[in-house]
């Protein structure tokens, strides 16, 4: 069996920075199940915060983030993301990640959402290629062993203490039990719950699955961001950037309708509030197939094809429409996973050696909605700290011995897969998975509803025990993985779900139309879901308020 110090799975920009930052002279390995600049970091568009300019502060972002999270995230976490994210953005600088600049030549910041202060600094509308590709280099450079295209199955744990994953080569569909001092999950969000999203189709959340499985709590599954820009039927994201350039939202009228809902902030209100405005005037018959109107004709060519030249050609390749010379038919899609596995601000989780670091974790910087810029700045931080604590971590751990028991287990999953001859293909049950998730579980959200959606999951979970595959053979095996996978997304699901109607008020993301008011005496706190053999168990924890107390 292979060991290593520090297991990382995951090669988005969260893992990548934990292994850099990682200690010399460990042997230090990432797993990933695409090629680690594939991961869905390389799509992040619009930009990354942080209070670099003079006249911002690291208090001021703080503000604006546990605002902006409708006060359920942990101010302590929120206060270290916002310190230590200015020295992180020049530190990025300095490797070679290049920043579009200002007139002065100054790393150049843009207007998001929420944000008292044009602090989200940017590469075009392509930061999160800029920023794979500088730490695949430093990955490179400091000769990390990569596992590519493996998939982990699941973590190994024995009482309580994280000893390693199993996982499979899928190039040659072997399995594999891989020890390790530490692991650190870096496996990103779980869009591909809903039938449309902006994430990539890798994007099913395994690692908070298998967390979970392993005894791990999830938190704050409820919370799920839809964003006020996505292309029609594709899902595909037009970057809030370019409502942060200057873009404005049309209904039919050619009205900017978010001048009666927030005169003030107009189109650059929280995420939450600008999809619940859309939705509402679609709903209300001011809409366009769906959709409302993102017009940017005004910021002219120049502007549009130097600062928003990739959102152009998405919307030239997938609607047809320039937006150059015409307004591009947009509508809320979902986007973000503001849940995850529960960890500290040191990315520590309840299960000794076992870290968590970007999307997939629940730190919580981002509560029940999160501000644009931060998930990028989030990575970056809490991948940093990961690596470091997991390094600190290892060198009190003398060896690793694993039984034989968690590899069999999933060695008879796997065989039991394959050897099926008949039964349900995984294709409908995850279209219909994903449409309960959509048709359900949505901007606006009601008791009936969701618990129509639970039913639908548990069927599908039911139905999931009896699929079979058309592929039996061993050499990548797609569909096997995409069987996988949906096993993750039905736990998923069913967290998100059973968490939404237990939250009986309105914060952030999560509105309830039978309980539209936030209720801060009654939720002003954090779910947590245990998997249990009858489904999610609840739990509740407090939220960490250091600075800012919660307004409305
Ligand atoms: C289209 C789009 C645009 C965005 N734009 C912005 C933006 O401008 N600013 C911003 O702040 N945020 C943005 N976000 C959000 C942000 O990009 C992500 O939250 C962040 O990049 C996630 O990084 P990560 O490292 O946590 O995970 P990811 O980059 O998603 O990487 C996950 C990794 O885990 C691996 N993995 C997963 N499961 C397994 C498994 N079972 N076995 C092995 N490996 C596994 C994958 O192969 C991958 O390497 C955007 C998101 C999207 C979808």
């Amino acid at each position: 069996m292979r060991v290593h110090d520090i297991l990382i799975v995951g090669a988005g920009l969260a893992g990548m920075r934990a292994a850099v930052a990682a200690a010399p002279g460990l042997d230090v390995a990432i797993i990933s199940k695409v090629h680690p600049v594939r991961s869905h970091s390389v799509a992040a568009q619009g930009g990354i915060n942080a209070a670099i300019h003079p006249n911002d502060s690291w208090e001021a972002h703080a503000f604006d983030t546990a605002k902006g999270s409708g006060y359920l995230g942990d101010q302590d976490a929120i206060e270290v993301m916002c310190q230590e994210g200015p020295a992180d953005i020049l530190e990025l600088e300095r490797l070679g990640a290049i920043f579009s600049r200002n007139g002065q030549g100054q790393i150049a910041q843009r207007p998001f959402g929420g944000a008292g202060y044009p602090r989200t600094c940017y590469a075009a509308d392509r930061t999160g290629h800029s920023l794979l590709h500088v730490m695949y280099e430093q990955l490179m450079k400091k000769g990390v062993f990569v596992y590519e295209e493996w998939y982990v199955l699941s973590l190994i744990v024995e009482d309580k203490v994280c000893k390693g994953v199993i996982a499979m080569d899928v190039l040659r569909g072997e399995l594999h039990a891989i020890g390790a001092k530490a692991v650190i999950f870096a496996t990103g969000g779980y869009g591909r719950v809903y039938s449309s999203s902006t994430n990539a189709v890798i994007n099913t959340g395994d690692g908070m699955s298998m967390a979970y499985r392993a005894g791990a709590p999830l938190m704050d599954m409820e919370f799920v961001q839809f964003h006020p820009t996505t292309l029609r039927e594709t899902g595909i994201l037009i970057t809030e950037g370019a409502r942060g350039e200057g873009g404005y939202l049309l209904n039919t009228l050619g009205e900017r309708f978010m001048n009666r809902y927030d005169p003030q902030r107009m189109e650059l209100a929280t995420r939450d509030f600008v999809s619940r405005c859309e939705q509402q005037e679609v709903d209300e018959g001011r809409g366009v197939d769906g959709c409302v109107l993102l017009d940017l004709r005004h910021l002219g060519k120049k502007k549009i094809l130097e600062r928003l030249p990739q959102i152009r050609e998405l919307a030239i390749s997938f609607v047809g429409v320039d937006p150059i010379e015409s307004p591009v038919p947009v509508r809320p899609g979902a986007h973000y996973s503001m849940g995850g596995i529960r960890t500290n601000a040191w990315c520590e989780t309840e299960l000794a050696g076992f870290y968590a670091a970007g999307e997939c974790a629940c730190v919580s910087v981002h509560g029940a909605n999160r501000l644009g810029g931060n998930s990028l700045l989030e990575t970056i931080v809490f991948g940093r700290r990961a690596g470091v604590r997991a390094s600190e971590h290892v060198r009190r751990v003398k060896t690793v011995e694993i039984a034989s028991a968690p590899f069999l287990a999933e060695q008879k999953k796997v065989e039991r897969l394959l050897k099926r001859k008949n039964g349900e293909r995984i294709g409908p049950l995850r279209e219909e998975l994903g449409a309960a998730m959509t048709e359900h579980l949505g901007i606006f959200r009601a008791r009936e509803r969701m618990e129509k959606a639970l039913q639908k999951i548990q069927e599908v979970r039911q139905r999931y025990e009896n699929i079979h595959l058309e592929d039996r053979g061993k050499i990548f095996n797609t569909e096997l993985i995409n069987a996988l996978e949906l096993g993750s997304l039905i736990d998923l699901a069913e967290t998100i779900v059973v968490g939404a109607i237990n939250r009986e008020e309105s914060r952030g993301s999560h509105y309830r139309k039978d309980f539209p008011q936030r209720n801060d005496a009654g939720w002003l706190r954090h779910t947590l879901a245990y998997c249990t053999e009858s489904g999610p168990h609840l739990e509740y924890a407090p939220v960490k308020i250091t600075r800012f107390p919660p307004t409305q």
